[in-house]
């Protein structure tokens, strides 16, 4: 029993495999503290990872309090909402930072959804690109900011979201499939949304880095229990096809935040009050200049696949 609030559930391998899981580790809430004792099974015919038993959909929320990071994250300041108002510097990092995002933004300008657009700020980067954008964001609080930027934004999950007759030239999802209940049947969805032809970007935690070895429960990214899925780029590919996708390119992230702050964990884990952890813990979201820094450590890891958090672009299969 977690809480009276969150109701657990058991569930099988959404690709339908044999019930048979072997289990891969114990963890807890270390982003926000909050009870529970989760754990991350291995399903032994595909290898998909998954936390189960899970929280339900209609009381995960409990997981997801007010100052949710992503949420906070993703505002656009008021002084950067003019599109030429980003200064040469932050769109130079940018570049670099995020290179397989930007690459998006080399397509011909179309018609994007972006699910889980969080308070809007990917949305605002391809409007002022040329796009016309539309978002999906179950959060109240930053949809009404993304919508505030002037954008049309579905305060909704994607699962509960009708099918539309109009269709899209691009779908991206930011760190948001490891948070869905069904990918598969997300993942169905919005192949049917897309056009032929039409793409689909998304990016998730690569639990087939070292890290995740390494630190196991203190991985930063493995975030019990609102990480459904614990994906690497074997098992991804297998949901991608086969709702229907093509894999068409694979980018590691060139950033080592996991690593900073995973190693923060483990200093919290043997001292509560360890400021260097805390302190590391806290440094990814503060510091642009540790990127910076050790950039040319997560370029040289990125060609290896050992960078904690990776891209994928497939493409609508007929
Ligand atoms: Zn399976």
């Amino acid at each position: 029993m977690v809480t009276l609030d969150v109701q657990m559930e058991n569930t099988a391998c959404p690709l339908g495999c044999p019930p048979a899981d072997e289990t891969i580790l114990l963890g807890r809430d270390r982003l926000h503290n909050l009870p529970g004792i989760f754990t991350v099974v291995k399903c032994r015919t595909c290898g998909l990872m998954r936390t189960n038993p899970r929280p339900t959909a209609e009381t995960i929320g409990y997981y997801y309090p007010y100052n949710y990071g992503p949420h906070v994250g993703t505002r656009v300041p008021h002084q950067s909402v003019e599109c030429n108002s980003i200064p040469f510097w932050k769109r130079f990092l940018k570049k670099i930072f995020q290179f397989n995002t930007q690459r998006l933004m080399l397509l011909p300008p179309g018609r994007m959804l972006e699910i889980g657009c969080a308070s809007g700020s990917f949305l605002h980067q391809m409007a002022c690109n040329g796009w016309e954008v539309e978002g999906v964001e179950p959060s109240e609080d930053a949809a009404n900011a993304a919508r505030s930027l002037g954008y049309l934004v579905h305060t909704s999950r994607i699962e509960d979201i009708p099918d539309t007759h109009r269709l899209y030239d691009l779908v991206v999802g930011w760190m948001v499939l490891e948070h869905v209940h069904n990918p598969l049947s997300v993942l169905k969805k919005l192949h049917r949304w897309v056009k032929p032809g039409g793409w689909l970007a998304i990016s998730v935690p690569n639990a087939a880095s070292f890290e995740f070895n390494l630190f196991k429960d203190a991985w930063y990214a493995l975030h019990l229990p609102a990480h459904l899925f614990h994906y690497t780029p074997r098992t991804l590919e297998r949901v991608l096809v086969q709702a229907g996708w093509r894999v068409e390119k694979l980018f590691q992230q060139r950033v080592l935040t996991n690593l900073i702050a995973s190693s923060g964990y483990r200093l919290q884990d043997k001292d509560p009050q360890s400021r260097l952890g805390k302190f590391l813990v806290d440094l990814p979201a503060n510091g642009v200049m540790v990127n910076v820094l050790l950039y040319p450590f997560a370029y040289l890891l990125s060609l290896f696949g050992q960078t904690g958090r990776m891209t994928v672009w497939a493409k609508r299969m007929e």
